[in-house]
């Protein structure tokens, strides 16, 4: 085969400086929005953790371009809550300059793409079994991870393996139900910044293109944004002081951000991560990722209503004190009806349990959605 320029990989000890000759790097297994991430074979030395049965170590190299205080959150959420439940760990970590790489676990996983057309009821119930553990584990905790999606959820269905990876916007929690996260992130209005950014460069998440497999499912043509302004709220209403400016953390990734987040609702909880797992778990049950796709919040609750109708999005903005407005008003599509239509190959019936439980993570009033633990107790992931 011809070598291009472009695919021509230089995985010599020169470029990977912070590397050096400790580790021997064997190719590039993935990337994400702030990372490129390679399997590595330990060269004199093991680092100290590595399980013997393990050859090779994954090694993730954050842009220099990422924010230190980013960088040394993810350090800390992968040593503090890493290594049990389905959680990844973290071995070493490496610098040079301003390349930083962590040296973690290697998960050999399957694509999502290549898996959700084709997983029996066993995968389905084990994958989500998995999630939800790893996501009560960091919940537990008091820790929100933020950025759940098939690419930070790696699954290997050979060697029944599961991994949720990646902390760069992972955050902890004060105390509550739904454990609702601080509010002195950087505030964003309008646009989307991640806090990416040095040497005067920023980069929106918006920028980075979407992984687009499937055609956008077509539902109902409810396809132009909503609009949402301020309302007033009771003098006394403890949301009155929260709720009056449009500023609220909105970090994560388009398509799997929860409700109260497109409507900038500051106090915001551990449910956000189990609305973005109802979203997987919608791509699983309708074979279709990604099944969200807008490319900013006002199309986004647009999509979200025209699954779970108008009304009820409209509700939830007004005990957010926001006014929500569509161009029309859309009834809610039943859950099995959707999903079977979208999915139409599917060569066993799922269970009802499936689709109360999918329900109840993407229930709109994240008061009311469900925690990780009880959907572990769910009849769908304990039922035969
Ligand atoms: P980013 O912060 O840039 O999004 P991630 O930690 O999500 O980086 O990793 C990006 C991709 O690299 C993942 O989607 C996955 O395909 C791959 N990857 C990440 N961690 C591992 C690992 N421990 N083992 C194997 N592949 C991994
Ligand atoms: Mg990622």
């Amino acid at each position: 085969a011809k070598i291009t320029a472009a695919s021509r990989v230089d995985f010599s000890l020169d470029t990977f400086k912070e590397v050096g000759n400790r580790y021997q790097i064997i190719e590039k297994i993935g990337e994400g929005t702030f990372s490129s991430v390679y399997k590595a074979l330990p060269l004199k030395q093991r680092p100290q953790g590595m399980p013997e049965e393990d050859t090779y170590v994954a090694i993730k190299r954050i842009y220099p371009t990422c924010s230190p205080a980013r960088i040394i959150n993810e350090m800390k959420h992968l040593r503090g809550t890493g290594g049990c439940h389905y959680v990844l760990s973290m071995f070493d970590a490496l610098r040079h300059e301003d390349q930083v790489s962590l040296v973690v676990p290697y998960v050999p996983h399957d694509k999502f793409k290549d898996f959700v057309l084709s997983m029996t009821l066993p995968q389905i119930k084990s994958y989500m079994r998995a999630l939800f553990m790893s996501l009560d584990h960091l919940h537990a905790k008091g820790i929100l991870h933020r950025d759940v999606k098939p690419g930070n959820f790696l699954c290997n269905f050979k060697e029944n393996r599961f991994m949720l990876v990646d902390f760069g916007l992972a955050e902890l929690a004060p105390n509550h139900r739904h454990l609702p996260v601080s509010t002195t992130r950087q505030k964003v209005s309008g646009t989307v910044q991640k806090d990416v950014h040095t040497n005067g460069q920023k980069r929106k998440l918006e920028d980075i293109p979407s992984m687009s497999m499937t055609k956008k499912p077509k539902l109902n043509e409810q396809k132009a944004p909503a609009e949402v302004e301020n309302v007033a709220l009771p003098e006394n209403s403890w949301l009155r002081r929260k709720s009056r400016v449009m500023h609220a953390p909105r970090a994560g990734t388009r398509g799997f951000r929860a409700p109260e987040i497109l409507l900038k609702f500051q106090r915001q909880t551990t449910a956000i991560d189990v609305w973005s797992a109802g979203v997987i778990f919608l791509c699983v049950l309708s074979g279709r990722y990604p099944f969200f796709n807008s490319p900013d919040d006002l199309a986004s609750l647009a999509e979200i209503a025209a699954v779970f109708g108008t009304e009820k999005l409209k509700r939830l903005g007004m005990i957010l004190g926001r006014k929500v407005t569509f161009p029309i008003d859309v009834e809610a599509t039943d859950l099995r009806v959707l999903c079977e239509s979208l999915n139409r190959e599917r060569s066993y019936k799922l269970p009802d349990s499936a689709f109360d439980l999918l329900g109840k993570c993407m229930e709109l009033n994240f008061e009311r959605r469900i925690t990780c633990a009880d959907a572990l107790r769910h009849p769908f992931l304990n039922e035969e």
